[in-house]
């Protein structure tokens, strides 16, 4: 059977190769530290299990509006309202299958075919290949270790084009560990003044910033940005609830409603009881988030030293997200047992077999000189993990 185009230009994610090979290693009985989840290692709170197993009970297993449960909506415009200061509708929100499936509708709402969407690199290996299936044409800029991999908002000037339809913002960033400040924000935002490009704000590791940073949602910088803003973000990072598939976009009317009629058509509601939940999650005051917000700057604090005392390493100490985005060029070239080191993915793949400690190459970020490393793992294995590199590199 023929494969359209539009699947044929979607590239398997090259860190597939690492995790695989790391799953079999654990298989062999090798043990192997692993750096490269990208979700919290800390289980759904109690009080929000024990909130959809009551909603099961209580029969909310049929359909609900394809949008999600007004309920929900109405709570999501509130905590936007409380945590954000956004006044929006319950009507200008949308309830989705994870947040990932938001920035796919946003974008399938928004794009016509050969729309330019701006992205810096690093960027979260899904975006491209989200603006590609949507025969949209993604326009990279690169960010600068010395810019903390922050772009400028002379950088963005120059890539707006008349074709430019959106640019996304990912603060904090997945795999780059960094946050935009709100005076950063604000000046890529003045850049767009005067512009019909759309923002998409992606926002789901908001709650996990961490030392002085200050997270303001692009939306509330002016009304201006609010205007061209599709603020994202789910449950999945803050409530340690990837598995639960529930996400949000909120923004102008139409548009939420332009996603509203794709989502009818495509998977109709996210699932009923999830959404009973998710109410829960939002609107229950708990110490939860918090703890485990502690405790990952902790770990992303040590990781961060680690790395940097490794001669040939340099990271920035991460400042949101739960990842350290190192960069190691410094080693390419080299020849460390045998293996010849040209770039992040020889060195992902070197360092798992030789010393057993899988990491995410840099390269499907959009950044070769980069690995990334997940601290959503325990001090006591990035220790472990740790040691291993050094003694890896030292050699
Ligand atoms: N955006 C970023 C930057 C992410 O890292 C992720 C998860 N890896 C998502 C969105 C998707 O989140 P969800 O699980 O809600 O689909």
């Amino acid at each position: 059977m023929k494969i359209s185009k539009r699947a044929d230009a979607v590239q398997p994610s090259a860190t597939i190769a690492v995790s695989a090979r790391a799953k079999e290693l654990k298989v062999q009985g090798i043990d192997v530290v692993s750096f490269g989840a990208g979700e919290p290692d800390f289980d759904t709170p109690d009080y929000i299990k024990d909130s959809a197993i009551q909603a099961l009970k209580a029969g909310h297993t049929g359909y609900t509006a394809a949008a999600g449960v007004i309920e929900l909506r109405a709570a999501i415009a509130d905590k936007l309202q409380k945590e954000n200061g956004l006044n929006y509708s319950p009507e200008q929100i949308i309830v989705t299958i994870g947040a990932k499936h938001a920035i796919y509708e946003a974008m399938q709402a928004v794009l016509d075919p050969g729309d330019e969407v701006i992205m810096q690199a690093p960027y979260w290996v899904t975006y491209p290949d989200a603006v590609k299936i949507t025969d949209g044409v993604p326009k990279i800029i690169q960010a600068d270790r010395a810019n903390g991999y922050k772009i400028t908002p002379q950088q963005l000037k120059d890539a707006i084009s008349e074709k430019t339809a959106m640019v996304i913002i990912n603060s904090p960033n997945n795999p780059g560990g960094f946050s935009y400040s709100p005076e950063e924000l604000a000046a890529l935002a003045e850049v767009l003044e005067g512009t019909d490009v759309a923002v998409l704000s992606d926002e789901i590791y908001e709650k996990l910033i961490y030392g002085d940073t200050k997270f303001i949602s692009f939306a509330s910088i002016s009304s201006d940005a609010y205007n061209r803003a599709l603020t994202v973000n789910g449950l999945s990072k803050a409530f340690a609830m990837t598995g639960w598939r529930l996400g949000y976009a909120a923004g102008p009317l139409e548009v939420i409603k332009a996603m509203g009629r794709l989502q009818s058509h495509m998977t109709s509601n996210p699932v009923t009881f999830v959404q009973q939940a998710a109410i829960t999650a939002l609107t229950t005051t708990t110490g939860v988030v918090q703890e485990m917000r502690t405790e990952f700057e902790q770990r992303g604090k040590y990781m961060a030293q680690r790395l940097n005392s490794i001669e040939g390493v340099v990271c920035p100490e991460p400042t949101g997200a739960f990842y350290c985005f190192p960069d190691v060029s410094n080693h390419y070239g080299r020849n460390i047992n045998g293996a010849q080191i040209k770039g992040s993915l020889d060195f992902a793949k070197a360092l798992l077999e030789q010393a057993n400690v899988a990491v995410v190459p840099g390269l499907p970020f959009g950044c070769d000189d980069n690995v990334r490393l997940s601290f959503a793992c325990s001090l006591e294995q990035i220790t472990k993990g740790l040691d291993r590199i050094e003694k890896w590199l030292n050699q």
